[in-house]
């Protein structure tokens, strides 16, 4: 069964993450000998992406033979990925070692390493793409950052097709971690709130957002960052849809809550500024025409947010 399409970039992956077969090393080591299995290597967390073949026709991500990738660089890390759509499996590489590999090296002349952020946000690859480079951008940076057992100290070893790092002194096994962060939009009646940032662009506003704490619900979670940032008070949480952001390992949680009142103080730390803003003027914004302020882009789940909230959700 498909599920219904989700508006965020990095959301809506493709694959078959056919994770039976990543406790089966005879498969995963079967399909890393076969040429037809394609990797895409990453290097310094950035994925290979392969140049427009003609202007405007888009980029395309780096897939070769992962017994290529693999040979280009071969202590890296790799991690099963998934099946594709026409049965091919599909593995990441991490190729960090390598000194100049798009200028010197076993990748010259193919096209480039880009930071993923940027290209999701010029819109150069399809955003099924986008979704399979933003898994193996957060799983070759979890390995990245725990080659070291958090139990004893021990060096880890990648175990189940990179989904475990297991600790061969304490026999801890550790697993990728996804940092939950909620965002929301506080609404009352025709009004959404918006706040500032000191450090974003001049003129944007945004959604409030904060990470998940130990023990608390998302709904708690909503609601204290609220109080914390504008002292704005809540009595409804309503979830509106999640986005993978690999930077390095958040999946941010899109909620719009309904307050209490209009009353509201920033608290001048993490928002410099905020306002209410009515669904005519966050409308006109979504069309960039609004006077004297805008919203994030697509790319961002805010602007999803605020779009929700004029389409009456
Ligand atoms: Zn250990």
């Amino acid at each position: 069964m498909a599920l219904e399409a989700n508006p965020n970039i990095f959301a809506n992956n493709p694959l078959d993450r056919a994770g039976h077969f990543r406790t089966n090393p005879d498969w995963i080591a079967e399909k890393l000998a076969d040429s037809a299995s394609l990797a895409v290597p990453l290097w310094n967390l950035k994925p290979l992406v392969l140049p427009e073949e003609q202007p405007g026709a888009g980029k395309d991500v780096g897939w070769l033979p992962v017994n290529m990738v693999q040979a280009a660089n071969p202590s890296g890390t790799t991690v099963f990925l998934g099946i594709n759509r026409r049965g091919k499996p599909l593995f990441a590489h991490d190729v960090s070692s390598l000194k100049d590999p798009e200028g010197d090296g076993p990748f010259k002349g193919m096209g480039g390493f880009e930071d993923l952020r940027a290209v999701g946000m010029m819109g150069e690859l399809p955003n099924t793409e986008l979704a399979i480079l933003a898994q193996a951008k957060a799983m070759i940076d979890w390995h990245a950052r725990h080659g070291h057992c958090a139990v004893c100290g021990a060096q880890t070893e990648v175990a189940e097709a990179g989904y475990k790092r297991a600790c061969p002194s304490c026999k801890a096994e550790h697993f990728p971690r996804t940092d939950p962060v909620v965002i929301m939009l506080a609404t009352y009646g025709d009004k959404a709130f918006l706040g500032r940032q000191k450090i974003f662009p001049k003129g944007m506003y945004s959604a409030a957002a904060g990470f998940v704490e130990p023990g608390e619900s998302i709904e708690e979670a909503v609601a204290r960052e609220l109080d914390e940032e504008a002292k704005i008070d809540v009595k409804s949480v309503r979830y509106h849809s999640t986005q993978p952001w690999p930077f390095p390992s958040s999946l941010m949680i899109g909620c719009i809550a309904e307050a209490t009142s209009e009353d509201f103080e920033i608290d001048g730390i993490e928002l410099s500024e905020g306002r209410w803003f009515t669904r005519d003027e966050l409308a006109a914004a979504l069309d960039g025409k609004a006077d004297g302020f805008f919203v994030p882009p697509a790319f961002a789940i805010a602007h999803h947010l605020v779009k929700a909230f004029v389409e009456g959700w």
